[in-house]
């Protein structure tokens, strides 16, 4: 497991660049998802709130497997990755799939075969809402509640 050490006070750029890494991660893990590789969960464990999980993830250069490691406690989920890149606290493509594997945003599968698909979640239903009405007329509300209209 590797040992992510944070820099003291990090600058704009900093942060930006880390961002911009982040999104390079999860756009090549979502390429690597569309293109057929799916991580194997090997092992969760939940203690005191927090989940530790084990993914398992092919190279798509050799036929390794790679190792990620995933901790989502309330305050972050934190990756690690025995893969070169990842052993060298870069953000690889591997770590970002296990990253929607587990927020269940692409598919993947555990020891027994089970196969999580995505989810889709259906577009929110918006109720049709009566305006309150006197006489025909619909009523100001921004009357009824004392606030002003926002423009
Ligand atoms: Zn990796």
């Amino acid at each position: 497991m590797g040992i992510y050490v944070q820099t003291p006070a990090p600058v704009a750029a900093d942060k930006a660049k880390r961002q911009a890494a982040m999104d390079r991660s999860i756009a090549r893990a979502h390429q690597q998802a569309a293109a057929g590789v799916v991580p194997l969960l090997l092992a969760t464990t939940f203690t005191g709130g927090a989940i530790a999980a084990t993914w398992s993830v092919p190279s798509r250069t050799s036929d390794a497997l790679y190792r990620v490691t995933l901790a989502h406690t309330a305050e972050a989920v934190v990756t690690t990755c025995d893969c070169q890149a990842g052993a060298a606290g870069r953000l690889c493509w591997h770590r970002g799939i296990c990253r929607l594997a587990h927020e269940e945003r692409v598919s993947s599968r555990t020891a027994c075969g089970y196969r999580i698909r995505p989810q889709r979640k259906p577009a929110p239903v918006k109720a049709p809402v009566a305006l309150p009405t006197i006489g025909g007329k619909v009523v100001d509300q921004s009357a009824l509640t004392g606030r002003r209209r926002s423009a």
